[in-house]
């Protein structure tokens, strides 16, 4: 039976089960140029192996650490990250608007998601932010 193996790239901030995630990249050098701009220090590469229908029959994650660089001159401003916690999809947003827009569509799409809302911060790192929808509505 053939099979052939999809490899891709995620940019994380850390390896913990809740980690923020950013992606999917087809090469390592676009995920770490990403993971840069976010200041996240960890690469996820996904393997799935994909069987003759087209039916994912394993994935295997592995963890890279990216060497640390200085920190960049200037502010960074903080980020939002908006995180499903019933699928896992993840982005990154400036404004806060735009999270909020972003998980009323993912919630929209996907029937009972759940969007959790995250801000990074430089020095702080990634903070939850809790019933954000309700202090929006
Ligand atoms: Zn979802």
């Amino acid at each position: 039976m053939m099979t052939r193996m999809e490899t891709f790239w995620m940019a994380c901030d850390s390896t913990e089960q809740l980690r923020a995630e950013y992606g999917p990249f087809h090469t390592r050098a676009e995920a770490e140029v990403e993971a840069r701009k976010l200041g996240f220090g960890f690469l996820l590469r996904y393997e799935h192996v994909i069987g003759a229908e087209d039916d994912i029959q394993e994935v295997r994650c592995v963890f890279i650490e990216l060497p640390q660089r200085p920190a960049p001159v200037g502010g960074i401003r903080r980020k939002l990250h908006t995180r499903c916690a019933t699928c896992g999809e993840t982005a990154v947003h400036d404004e806060s608007w735009q999270a909020e827009v972003w998980a009323d569509i993912h919630e929209f799409e996907h029937t009972r998601h759940r969007v959790r809302l995250f801000e990074l911060t430089r020095g702080e790192g990634l903070k939850e932010i809790i019933d954000w929808r309700d202090q929006c509505a």
